[in-house]
């Protein structure tokens, strides 16, 4: 049997807290949800993101369904260009600029 490359996206993390619910993050099975890299079922509070081999395509599409987890948990019916290009920007502002990100993180 071939071996198929088996894609770690860097062990993703286990989970994400979205506004007080954690979302549980799962890479896609073989063979499951093939026409989607992501998806996001908030009311089961998990997100599935499909692992390929470039960290920054699974980066990509977690921010995304991350995004779309808010979205629908605050009911504001963004599109889902809006959230592509959000994702996309949001993800390269925020590695141009490491030292505003660490600076974002610092604890209260
Ligand atoms: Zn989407």
């Amino acid at each position: 049997m071939e071996k198929k490359e088996k894609l770690i996206c860097n062990k993703m993390p286990d989970t994400v807290r979205v506004l007080g619910k954690v979302f549980k993050i799962e890479a896609f099975k073989d063979g499951e949800c093939e026409d989607a890299d992501g998806m996001t079922r908030v009311d089961e509070q998990i997100i599935n993101v499909r692992e390929k081999p470039a960290i920054a395509y699974c980066q990509d599409t977690l921010l995304h369904e991350t995004i779309h987890a808010i979205d629908e948990t605050l009911f504001l019916k963004m599109t889902e260009r809006q959230v592509s290009n959000l994702a996309s920007v949001l993800l390269a502002v925020l590695k141009d600029n490491p030292e505003f990100t660490k600076w974002l993180l610092i604890p209260e």
